[in-house]
């Protein structure tokens, strides 16, 4: 049988091969570590984590990253094999060993029959007689590979250098405050004249907010990215409020085009704009908000609105479906995707059409995410009463809601593997 080749044998490219390998598919792995590193890679092991050794809260009953762990548990994954392995006490986290783990990873595939590893940079984009290609090389992929996907898609901003605007549940924001309407409410192409939820700001309020920016902590930057210049479309919020106090309210929270419903003679001194990010309409991006801000003061400074961006786990998950995917296309069984009920199922749903690309011709605002309750497409019945038929209230009600989240995508990634999809074996 003619083999599939994976490229880069990072937490993506790893799992796909064990994935592959696992159908009884030949494998041919390339992974240009150490004939040629990355700025952030230190050794030649696979699946070497290149910065925190977390892999997030493993909580599958309430934690949607928890319950990514668990499927993919269930789907057979090598990474989470090699993480249970190599655990280090963390609380209710998976903190791993990175040495014991990538080491782990790096033994399987080596052990495996059907895995042949190359040490090779593949400089361009897959040859001609490699008709089975699954391109896993990472936010860090080798330039000269990098121009060629540029040159074949005709993307030219494939790296996600830029500061990262935080997205906010939909049923966090205060709708007594807010309000929705577009700027001058211009329905624009593909929009309603109302598509934007407004957050209003006192003066105080927005002095008070310029004051909390400007004394966060923000993320160092790395050697290699402290020469990049930022983006000008694209500056941190931070950075914005460090050229004046004004300057803020004379670019992403300008006031103007937009009266508030509750009080049209009152002008909001700012406005914070908040735009569908997903098509299920449970996620909003803050519109011009890209920081450089720690997480932890994102969550201080903006407190009633947040979420991420992308991470190691789901990179091996979506490693993993790209196996799987590729094993089944060679065996000439029929693709059926995750229910996007299931974590795998929404993060798929993320990255391939979940997003909304523009609305009223604003800037694309697409980004990596991690993996969250947001993504999922909401229960048809919320839970309202526990156990002893109380009525659920506050932290107790959400709970209840994420539990039964995760138990409808346990159940429904129970009939997928049901239906021909069975975890890789060993
Ligand atoms: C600096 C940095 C820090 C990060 N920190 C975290 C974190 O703390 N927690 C978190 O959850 N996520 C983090 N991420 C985000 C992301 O989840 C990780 O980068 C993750 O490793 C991505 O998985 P991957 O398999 O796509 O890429 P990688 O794990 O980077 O694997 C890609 C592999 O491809 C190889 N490669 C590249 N080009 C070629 C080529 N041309 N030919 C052959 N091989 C090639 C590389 O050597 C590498 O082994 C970080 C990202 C970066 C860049």
């Amino acid at each position: 049988m003619r083999p599939i080749h994976v490229i880069g044998g990072g937490l993506a490219g790893s799992e796909a091969a064990w994935q592959i390998a696992s159908r009884g598919i030949p494998v041919v792995l390339h992974e240009m570590r150490p004939v040629r590193t990355t700025a952030a890679h230190k050794t030649d092991g696979f699946a070497e984590l290149v910065c925190s050794n977390s892999f997030r809260s493993d909580d599958c009953g309430t934690n949607a990253i928890g319950l990514l762990h668990e499927e993919m548990r269930r789907l057979g994954s090598l990474v989470m094999r090699a993480g249970d392995a190599h655990q280090l006490p963390a609380g209710g986290a998976l903190a791993v060993d990175r040495d014991g783990f990538s080491a782990a990873v790096t033994a399987a595939l080596a052990a495996h029959p059907l895995i042949d590893i190359r040490r090779e940079e593949i400089a361009a984009l897959p040859l001609e007689d490699w008709d089975s290609v699954i391109v896993a090389t990472g936010p860090l992929t080798s330039p000269a590979l990098a121009a060629s996907i540029r040159a074949a898609t005709g993307e030219d901003a494939l790296a996600f250098f830029d500061a990262i605007a935080p997205i906010v549940h939909r049923d966090s924001i205060d709708m007594s405050i807010a309000w929705l309407q577009s700027r001058y409410d211009k329905a624009g192409p593909g929009g309603s004249g109302a598509d934007y939820i407004n957050c209003p700001m006192t003066r105080e309020q927005y002095e008070a907010f310029v004051d909390t920016l400007l004394a966060g902590d923000k993320v160092a930057f790395h050697d290699w990215e402290a020469a990049t210049p930022y983006f000008d479309g694209c500056l941190p919020i931070e950075v914005m409020a460090e050229r004046g106090r004004e300057t803020l309210r004379h670019g992403p929270m300008k006031p103007f085009g937009l009266t508030n419903p509750r009080a049209p003679q009152e002008k909001a001194y700012a406005v914070v704009q908040l735009r569908q990010d997903n098509r299920l309409g449970t996620l909003y991006n803050m519109v011009g908000f890209q920081t450089k801000l720690k997480h932890g003061e994102q969550v201080r400074i903006f407190r009633t609105m947040i979420t991420g961006c992308e991470g190691y786990v789901e990179s091996a998950a979506v490693g993993l479906l790209a196996g799987r995917f590729a094993a089944a296309e060679r065996l000439g069984e029929n693709i059926t995707l995750p229910p996007p009920t299931t974590a795998h199922g929404a993060l798929l749903g993320h990255i391939t059409g979940g997003h909304i690309e523009t609305i009223d011709a604003g800037p694309r605002s697409f980004q990596p995410m991690n993996v969250n309750f947001g993504l999922f497409p909401p229960l048809t019945r919320v839970p309202t009463r526990g156990p002893q038929g109380e009525r659920l209230r506050g932290a107790a009600k959400t709970i209840a809601k994420k539990r039964a989240l995760t138990e409808r995508a346990l159940a429904d990634l129970a009939q997928w593997t049901a239906g021909g999809h069975a975890a890789a074996a060993e």
